[in-house]
C-alpha cells in the first residue's frame, strides 16, 4: 500500500475538493492523509477513505498530526505533542529545514516527535537532505510526502507499506516500527506547472476556493 501522509485540499490552500483529490489518488493506488492547515473541515467528506490529520501552524512553524479520528489539536507545540500522545496519533515536523515555508528548524531537537518528514516534494534538496541526516541521527522514521496542493502532485512522494487495508492503527504501528519504505519520486513537469498556475490563481481570486470548486463539480 502506498501512503502519502501530507496533502492539502480547498479547505485550506489546496485546489481540489477532498473528494476529487481522493478520487485522483485512488486511481493511482495511493492512500492519503488529508492535512489541511489548522482545520479538519474537509475530512468529513472522505471519512473512512483517508487518514485524518492537520498541518498545524505552531509558534515555531509547521507540524503535521495524523490520527485515527478527526483531530482538533491545539496550536501550541507542547500541547500539540501532548494531545498526540494522549490520543495515539502520530506527530512529525513537515519540511523542517525549509525555513522559507515555516519549517521548525532546530526546534525539532527540543521535542519528542514520532517521525520526521525527510522528503517533501516542494522543499529544496538541501532542506530534504538535512532532514534525512537528522532522522538518522535521532533514529526516527523518515517519511516521504507530496505536500500536494494540486492533484497532479500526488504520486511525487509516498511511503510503501506491506499492508492491504486502510487500518490506521496498524499503519501507525508499522510507521513507528520503521516497517515501510519512503519513496522519493519528485514532481513531474506537469505538476510543477500546475503548482505555479495554482499559485497565480490563488493570488488573483483567493478566498472561497471550496465553494468555487464544488460549483464547478456541479
Ligand atoms: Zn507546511
Ligand atoms: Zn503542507
Amino acid at each position: 500500500m502506498k501512503i502519502d501522509f501530507h496533502t492539502h485540499t480547498c479547505y485550506s490552500d489546496g485546489k481540489e475538493t477532498p473528494e476529487n483529490l481522493v478520487k485522483y489518488a485512488e486511481k493511482r493506488g495511493i492512500f492519503l492523509a488529508i492535512t489541511d492547515h489548522d482545520n479538519s473541515n474537509g475530512i468529513k467528506h472522505v471519512l473512512g477513505k483517508v487518514i485524518p490529520g492537520q498541518e498545524v501552524t505552531t509558534q515555531y512553524g509547521h507540524v503535521v498530526i495524523i490520527c485515527n479520528f478527526i483531530p482538533h489539536p491545539p496550536k501550541d507545540i507542547h500541547e500539540l505533542i501532548d494531545y498526540s500522545k494522549e490520543n495515539s496519533c502520530i506527530v512529525f515536523p513537515s519540511h523542517p529545514f525549509d525555513i522559507f515555508r515555516k519549517g521548525i528548524g532546530n526546534h525539532l531537537f527540543d521535542y519528542k516527535f514520532d517521525a520526521i518528514e525527510i522528503f517533501n516534494s516542494k522543499a529544496p534538496k538541501n532542506a530534504n537532505n538535512k532532514a534525512e541526516e537528522v532522522s538518522k541521527k535521532l533514529n526516527l522514521p523518515g517519511l516521504s510526502n507530496s505536500d500536494g496542493h494540486v492533484k497532479e502532485a500526488i504520486g511525487s512522494a509516498y511511503n510503501e507499506f506491506d499492508i492491504n487495508e486502510l487500518k490506521i492503527d496498524d499503519i501507525f504501528d508499522l510507521l513507528i516500527g520503521k516497517k515501510f519504505k519512503p519513496i522519493k519520486v519528485g514532481l513531474t513537469k506537469t505538476a510543477k506547472l500546475k503548482i505555479i498556475e495554482w499559485h497565480i490563481q490563488r493570488k488573483l481570486f483567493e478566498k472561497n476556493t471550496c465553494r468555487t470548486m464544488y460549483q464547478m463539480q456541479g
